[in-house]
């Protein structure tokens, strides 16, 4: 099984309001082979909701206590992205996901890179607080574009 950021498939659960839909993503769900998540709403947050940026480092950084989650006005909302984190965790688990397929630069999705903490669009290198959070697991966690380059292949 596997699961899919659920923006990823249309589920308007954005910060915004908004989705990201890729049809191939939908269709695997469709099909039953895969599953779908969002970490902040399971965290607690709501849509929609400030937009919110990992402030001091990364995601591994906020697991450590060194960095924290903020919106842009200022709220610290670390403990929803662990929460939400862990729950989808939890998810993974019980529905034994091996695979993880999670919208890339979100603060909690982000695989590779992440927005840099200064809401200016800037990235910087480095996972979000539920992509730091898996790589302790054996799961393969892929960000949409490199899930979708192996369909192909
Ligand atoms: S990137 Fe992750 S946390 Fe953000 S809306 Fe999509 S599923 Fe939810």
């Amino acid at each position: 099984m596997i699961l899919i950021s659920a923006c990823l498939i249309g589920e308007a659960v954005r910060y915004d309001g908004g989705h990201k839909l890729d049809q191939r993503l939908k269709d695997l769900v469709d099909k039953g082979e895969a599953i779908t998540a969002c970490p902040e709403l399971l965290g607690g947050l709501s849509v929609p909701r400030e937009p919110s940026e990992i402030v001091g480092g990364d995601g591994f950084d906020v697991w450590n206590d060194e960095a924290k989650v903020m919106t842009v006005t200022g709220r610290d909302v670390t403990e929803a992205f662990k929460t939400g984190a862990k729950q989808t965790l939890k998810i993974i688990q019980s529905f034994e996901c091996d695979t993880v397929v999670l919208k890339s630069n979100s603060p909690s999705c982000g695989t590779r890179t992440i927005y840099n903490g200064q809401f200016n669009g800037g990235k910087t290198a480095g996972p979000g607080v539920l992509s730091a959070l898996l790589s302790e697991y054996n799961i393969r966690v892929y960000d949409e574009v490199e899930f979708l380059a192996t369909l192909v292949e």
